[in-house]
């Protein structure tokens, strides 16, 4: 089925900074086209905090680069990737792939050398999976407690399960 081919990450982790460089490198890649919002920073973040800055740090010294790709506007993006100067692209528009594919033709990659990380299975998972590269999720930071947000997790619960499944990974 379709939804489970685009929905069902290939790997899970509880934060953004498990993610080590040795792991990005033992799958022969170099790049993480990044969400923002509840993957690496809640909302209430207008700047990086200082963890995600030294995680940052930590890739680039092992030559390993971050990129935003967003589906935030311009002026959230530009304001958070003031302090790193890191590829970025706002109002990205993923599942869209478009910006995937500007991030690795600015940092001067093929999509071979790229993974993508992110929080949601509709937006980020999907994006990275049409794309054709892995997606790497991690539960949102602090989810908005809207009705349409609590809608979209109970839409992603069985493709979470599923990861689960394949992984063997215990609830
Ligand atoms: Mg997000």
């Amino acid at each position: 089925m379709i939804f489970e081919k685009w929905l069902v990450p290939d790997r899970m982790f509880g934060h953004y900074y498990e993610i080590t460089p040795d792991m990005v490198r033992s799958m022969g890649r170099s790049v993480l086209l990044c969400d923002i919002d509840n993957t690496l920073a809640t909302y209430d973040d207008p700047l990086p905090p200082a963890k995600l800055t030294e995680w940052i740090e930590k890739m680039r010294r092992s030559g390993i680069s971050v990129a935003f790709v967003s589906n935030n506007n311009k002026e959230r993006v530009e304001l958070f990737n003031e302090p790193l100067g890191c590829v970025a692209f706002a109002e990205a528009g993923k599942p869209g792939t478009k910006f995937l594919a500007a991030a690795c033709a600015q940092l001067g990659v093929t999509k071979e050398q790229a993974i993508l990380l992110g929080d949601q299975l509709l937006t980020d998972c999907a994006a990275g999976k049409r794309f054709g590269i892995p997606a790497w999720i991690v539960p949102p930071i602090r989810d908005k407690k809207t009705l349409f947000f609590r809608f979209k997790r109970l839409l992603e619960r069985p493709y979470l399960r599923r990861c689960r499944q394949i992984h063997d990974i215990k609830e």
